[in-house]
């Protein structure tokens, strides 16, 4: 009798999926449909139709999700999650414009941060990233400095009772902290993942893997870009948390905070209160850019 399962998508491969059932089974799953609008970490009911396989029926209602966009097109990066992690480092040097993009899609999915830095021994340049760092401590943001190579296990804590998904751009260390973290699962999972793959796609997917039994982790492999197309002016305004106590106060309503006379937000940097460096990320970001 074929009934109807649920499971959890651990990775995606193009239309193909890889899901998992509560007693860990792991089954290759095409979306019934053309549509394919599933993502990592996504709840789903499907159906067997051979072994091992089975195809997707369903997904159940989103928690959160987590997404990158540019006109017309949509990439979807996590779904259910509880936690965003952006990692950057030392070195190479990070692009703060991305960490911002992050946390402002964080913000509308109402998603707990936390900013790693890594490499934190190379003391010279780790001292540049904490400065560039510094406004994102001064509003709230937790960070936590690490040196994956040596120990993952300050994250730990961060971790537990979450469903979280780890995102940087490539050269910061992710693939480092996640082995630390998980050196069993991440080898099962490449192995799984190779057979399903078939080599035919070259890019790398998002994967989810279990850290216990309420912990969950998403890796997002390289973003180099996070495009907000979805978001509106007033979205990517809300993701700057700290112009909240200024924003009403500019003298025109529609204020876009980039020369206006009476601007709030522009004053509010000649008097220190807000970094000029994230004032000047809101005119980057709200002016379209698409990355
Ligand atoms: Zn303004």
């Amino acid at each position: 009798m074929n009934q109807p399962l649920q499971g959890q998508i651990l990775a995606a491969f193009g239309r193909r999926y890889l899901v998992e059932l509560p007693g860990g089974e792991l089954l290759d799953c095409v979306p019934r449909g053309k549509k394919s609008e599933v993502a990592c970490g996504d709840v789903v009911e499907i159906m067997r139709t051979s072994a091992g396989q089975a195809v997707i029926e369903r997904i159940a209602p989103r928690t959160t999700l987590l997404y990158r966009s540019v006109a017309f097109r949509e990439k979807l990066i996590a779904a259910n999650v509880t936690q965003i992690i952006v990692v950057v480092a030392a070195e190479p040097s990070f692009d703060d414009e991305l960490l911002a993009r992050c946390l402002i899609a964080a913000h509308d999915q109402q998603i707990a941060t936390l900013i790693v830095l890594n490499k934190c021994d190379l003391t010279a340049s780790a001292q540049a990233a904490r400065s560039q760092l510094a406004p994102y401590r001064a509003i709230g943001y937790p960070v936590l400095e690490l040196t994956a190579k040596e120990s993952a296990a300050p994250l730990l804590p961060y971790l537990q009772g979450h469903s979280s998904v780890l995102v940087g751009q490539s050269g910061m260390g992710k693939s480092t902290l996640i082995n630390s973290l998980l050196p069993d699962a991440r080898a099962a999972t490449r192995e799984i993942s190779t057979a399903l793959d078939s080599g035919k796609h070259t890019t790398t997917h998002a994967r989810l893997y279990h850290l216990n039994a309420d912990s969950q982790l998403i890796d997002c492999p390289g973003v180099q870009a996070f495009g907000l197309h979805h978001l509106s002016l007033g979205e990517i305004e809300e993701g700057f948390i700290e112009f909240a106590a200024y924003r009403d106060q500019c003298r025109f309503r529609d204020c876009r905070h980039l020369h206006e006379p009476g601007c709030a937000l522009i004053k509010a940097v000649q008097e220190g209160k807000i970094s000029a460096r994230r004032l000047k990320l809101f005119q980057q970001i709200s002016q379209g850019g698409t990355t």
